[in-house]
């Protein structure tokens, strides 16, 4: 056993793995020794027969058992990897890809982006050298677009396939497909939970082999009575358990960066109450956009005498595993997307979360010995209000980016598209609607240039055909400007609560002549670039200099995709071009004031208002405008559209007038014909009838 993994370690002794940023010997040599025993180390030479003998392996073990960091390794070290070819493994969530890669480059010894590397969307960390590379689903699925057969891999490991991510989904039909005409492919399916047999039965019966973990026995505490307040309660279970329980860290699990951040600064300000007669808590929070110098934090070691409190979201569920956890507590919810496949409605949700979730949730107290999970609802509430399982995305979502993938791709029989759960034909059917009325797609659902350009975006349709249509309105420039800027996951405006009025006056300047949001993003982002993307600029105008060097990152990207597909940078401003060019992509997303001072959504009537945070609600005497374009929709306390801007009715007959008619003429004209009326005075009627009705198309 040990000569060969000798192999893998003499290469790096050797200096044939890359190295850069070297690890002290005496560090590599703890690293090596730390691989040794992990539960999936006795696996090693099993598992490489089998690959070997199986061109797909679905692989089942225990989370922290070694799946992620190690099998790419082994089959690196059996020679995987020899005459170029990588080795690629998938992780749903970025953040597990990064964060893996970063160990695995430091167990091999090599700098990571070398022999290591992870890519995940607006950053690339690989290069020619990358041999072992991690990355999120979406990335592996967006591989296919140039490279339809992989051929650059030798294996593929879908890892966390138990999550059922979209991607991950869609990435299971696809890889089944090539599988048939490159034996030479290997795939592995590993993952956390039981369910082998699906994913085994989807590939033909595939072998499984199952590792397992050792896991110490965790006692369950159930909340008497169900808790008003989760967030407050998970805060003070943490505080009791670090007065009271003996040494261990804790893992809570939440539902997101706000939460996580608010959860950090009420321990902080208990803590601080409690002065010394406490021992040292250290919070360590992790979420997704967690900045990468932070990541590695939750990782390190406590010190002798503190406690660690882990504050993560569904991340540390599986993907990544935090060593020394003794306690979890488990507030029972998660944030989950929602989509009604009828009205196209699709939002971010609080929801609670399945029984499979809450078990491995207090597994994570089960690893290094005896832990406690601590549920902050009732046994009741458990029996008889949580799912089995979680249902898969595909599921549960908007399909339009996919569906534009797949189209291509090449694929164009959707309906008979292998999914191991297909998606709701409603969803689908409303996918091919929107893409047609974007144009991505003509009448017998095949791909248009437009959609073509579009695809090459790595960005929701909406979002792509924006920027494809800013050619027409010569302001490329201005609109990869917006587009990044509304892509950076997070907030762009930072409002500390001690400073909201200065900060708020800050936002205001953005916002002078009541632009609408996007408009104000831009005037953002061109002020920081002015003031040569500094970041003393960011603080004195109350911007999150995090965000704004994620947008730089996605602009710069999305310029050389521009490139790509033959749109030249082409700078206006002419402030109605570009809202137009917005209106271009956005157009399915408007609504109109009611009486009440609601919005109505014009295509699917559907109540929202106007968030809060938007700009068009800070002016003092602010004017709710007639008609508004929206980025998004997020259900918290109401239906809110967040990122508004004003329109006028007319741009949507001018834009689309096969989705948006003028009262009166739709009736006449759909009555004759189920077609879709062209060309007919359009011009004229749009400053006759100001009101505008529903129009179904077909596809
Ligand atoms: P699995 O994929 O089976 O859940 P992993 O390969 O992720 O297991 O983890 C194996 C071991 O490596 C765990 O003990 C974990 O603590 C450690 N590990 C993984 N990632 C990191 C990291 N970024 N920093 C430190 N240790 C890590
Ligand atoms: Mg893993």
């Amino acid at each position: 056993k040990a000569s060969v993994l000798l192999e893998g370690d003499q290469m790096i002794a050797n200096g044939n793995v890359d190295v850069g940023k070297v690890q002290p010997s005496h560090q590599l040599d703890k690293l090596r020794e730390e691989r040794k025993t992990l539960p999936i180390y006795s696996f090693r030479e099993r598992l490489l027969q089998d690959v070997e003998k199986n061109q797909v392996l679905i692989i089942v073990g225990e989370t922290g058992s070694g799946k992620t960091t190690q099998i790419p390794q082994y089959l690196h070290e059996a020679g995987y990897t020899k005459g170029g070819k990588k080795i690629g493994c998938t992780q749903p969530r970025r953040i597990a890809a990064m964060s893996v890669a970063a160990r695995v480059s430091q167990e091999m010894g090599a700098k990571l982006g070398h022999a290591v590397g992870y890519s995940i969307r607006f950053e690339d960390c690989t290069s020619e050298k990358t041999v072992l590379k991690y990355m999120t689903d979406g990335m592996l699925l967006r591989e296919f677009l140039v490279e339809p057969d992989l051929a650059s891999y030798s294996v593929v490991m879908v890892d966390e396939a138990h999550e059922r991510t979209l991607s991950t989904d869609v990435l299971l039909g696809l890889l089944k497909d090539i599988a048939r005409y490159r034996p030479d492919l290997k795939l592995i399916i590993s993952s956390a939970t039981l369910d082998a047999e699906k994913f085994s039965d989807f590939f033909d019966s595939a072998k499984i082999l199952r590792i397992p973990g050792r896991r110490y026995p965790v006692d369950i505490h159930y909340m008497e009575a169900p808790q008003a307040d989760y967030l407050d309660a998970a805060v003070v279970a943490a505080l009791q358990v670090h007065v009271t329980q003996p040494p261990g860290d804790i893992l809570v699990f939440l539902t997101g960066q706000e939460e996580i951040e608010t959860a950090e600064e009420i321990l902080k300000h208990r803590t601080r109450g409690l002065g010394t007669k406490i021992s040292e808590l250290i919070i360590c929070p992790i979420y997704a956009n967690l900045p990468t110098e932070l990541q590695a934090k939750i990782f390190e070691p406590t010190p002798e005498g503190a406690r660690k409190v882990v504050l993560a979201t569904n991340i540390a569920e599986t993907s990544l595993t935090i060593d020394g956890i003794k306690y979890v507590i488990d507030p029972g919810f998660s944030k989950m997307k929602s989509y009604n496949p009828r009205s196209g409605m699709e939002s971010l949700q609080v929801t609670p979360i399945s029984k499979a979730s809450s078990m491995q949730r207090a597994g994570r107290a089960g690893r290094t010995g005896h832990g406690k999970c601590f549920r902050l609802y009732t046994s009741y509430n458990y029996d008889s209000d949580l799912d089995d399982t979680t249902v898969p995305e595909v599921q549960r979502t908007n399909l339009a980016n996919v569906v534009l993938t797949l189209k291509s791709l090449g694929i164009h029989d959707l309906v008979n598209f292998e999914f191991m759960d297909p998606p709701p034909c409603e969803a689908l059917l409303k996918a091919l609607e929107l893409l047609f009325a974007l144009g991505a797609l003509n009448k017998v659902g095949e791909l248009t240039k437009v959609g073509r350009r579009m695809a090459e975006f790595p960005v929701d349709p909406m979002l792509s055909k924006m920027i494809v249509a800013s050619d027409k309105y010569t302001c490329s420039d201005e609109v990869i400007s917006i587009a990044a800027m509304l892509s950076t996951g997070s907030s762009i405006f930072y409002r500390p609560k001690d400073k909201q009025v200065h900060a708020d006056t800050a936002r205001l300047r953005f916002h002078s002549g009541n632009v609408g949001d996007h408009i104000a993003l831009l005037k953002v982002y061109n002020a920081w670039k002015e003031a040569n993307y500094s970041t003393q600029w960011c603080y004195e105008n109350y911007i999150q200099v995090r965000s704004m060097k994620r947008a730089r990152d996605i602009r710069d990207q999305l310029e050389r995709l521009l490139e790509r597909v033959e749109i030249k940078l082409s700078s206006s401003n002419d402030l109605e071009a570009i809202k137009k060019a917005v209106t271009s992509g956005f157009f399915p997303h408007c609504a109109r004031l009611q009486k009440n001072g609601s919005y109505r959504t014009i295509k699917h009537p559907h109540t929202a208002h106007i968030h809060p945070s938007s700009g068009i609600m800070a002016l003092e005497h602010h004017v709710l405008p007639r008609c508004v374009l929206y980025h998004e929709l997020v259900l918290t306390t109401k239906e809110y559209m967040r990122q508004v801007t004003e329109i006028k009715p007319e741009w949507l007959v001018e834009i689309a007038p096969h989705y948006y008619q003028l009262n009166g003429v739709v009736e006449e004209d759909y009555s004759t014909s189920k077609k879709m009326p062209r060309g007919k005075g359009r011009t004229s009627t749009s400053k006759q009838i100001p009101s505008l009705v529903d129009y179904s198309i077909c596809v």
